[in-house]
């Protein structure tokens, strides 16, 4: 049991439904390390929603909401983490939740499958259909999903997935804590948040796009720039290290 009161409560109970997926057979052993390099990058933008972050989950939303064939692709973090908000947004966005994995088996495909069922979902796990240029699991899709899609959401995704989907004509939005990968350089929109608040704030957001009309929608995606959202990002980081080393010298 992790007391209500602590100071990390909300990091340690992230933790705990990462490691119930590994004991699931949900998450990857080493999605446990590419969460440590997450919490990290967390840890050094003040465990906060940024006001770049919001706009690129608006922007996101917005693409979506445009989209013929948006998808949301779904790992073994992200489905243990944020089932709930995970199944929200793909019904009022009406964008199909895909399994998808770097750790390719049948079997965890099928587990996540069934774990985010639970919740409601509709999900495509067929995996009858390769994304060519990629050697690992992650090349392994539905061919009524992210085959077909014009965007994808990819909380999490790995730098070389994204630089195919790309090639492959798609818009990608990741959403993905280190504003240095190569994933979020190679996005159209990189989200530099936590997914656990990142989810969550898109179906808030999505509650209130989804009323708008297509030229406002483009509107928004239109003043978009993921070059600046990323330099702002890097800001962030420098400006929290820098507040902070002053804050040493004045104890
Ligand atoms: P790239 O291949 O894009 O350069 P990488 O090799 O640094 O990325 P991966 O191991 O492929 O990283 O994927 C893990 C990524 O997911 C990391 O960049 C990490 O910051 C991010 N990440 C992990 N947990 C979270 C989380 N809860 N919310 C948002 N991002 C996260
Ligand atoms: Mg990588």
């Amino acid at each position: 049991m992790i007391p209500k009161s602590h100071p990390r409560y909300e990091s340690l109970i992230t933790r705990e439904k990462l490691v119930e997926g590994v004991k699931r057979g949900i998450t990857a052993l080493q999605g446990l390390i590419a969460h440590g390099r997450g919490e990290m990058f967390d840890y050094v933008l003040g465990e906060k929603t940024h006001e770049f972050a919001w706009i690129a989950e608006r922007t996101a939303v917005a693409m979506m909401l445009l989209a013929d064939h948006p998808v949301i692709s779904v790992n073994g973090n992200t489905a243990v983490l944020v089932p709930e908000d995970l199944v929200k947004l793909s019904e009022i966005l009406n964008a199909p939740l895909e399994v998808n994995v770097f750790h390719f088996s049948r079997e965890r495909v099928r587990r996540i499958a069934e774990y985010l069922e639970g919740f409601g979902a509709k999900v495509l796990a067929n995996c009858d259909a390769e994304l060519e240029g990629l050697e690992h699991g992650r090349r392994i899709v539905d061919s009524r999903g992210i085959l077909i899609a014009d965007v994808v959401l990819v909380p999490l995704e790995d730098g070389d997935r994204c630089e195919v989907l790309k090639r492959y004509g798609k818009k990608v939005i990741a959403i993905d804590l280190n504003p240095l990968s190569r994933t979020a350089r190679m996005a159209d929109v990189t989200i530099v948040d936590n997914i656990v608040r990142a989810v969550p704030n898109m179906v808030k957001i999505a509650e209130e796009l989804k009323d708008y009309n297509r030229n406002e929608l483009i509107e928004i995606v239109n003043n978009y720039d993921n070059r600046e959202i990323l330099r702002r990002a890097i800001e962030a980081i420098r400006d929290y290290l820098t507040k902070k080393a002053d804050k040493i010298l004045l104890s």
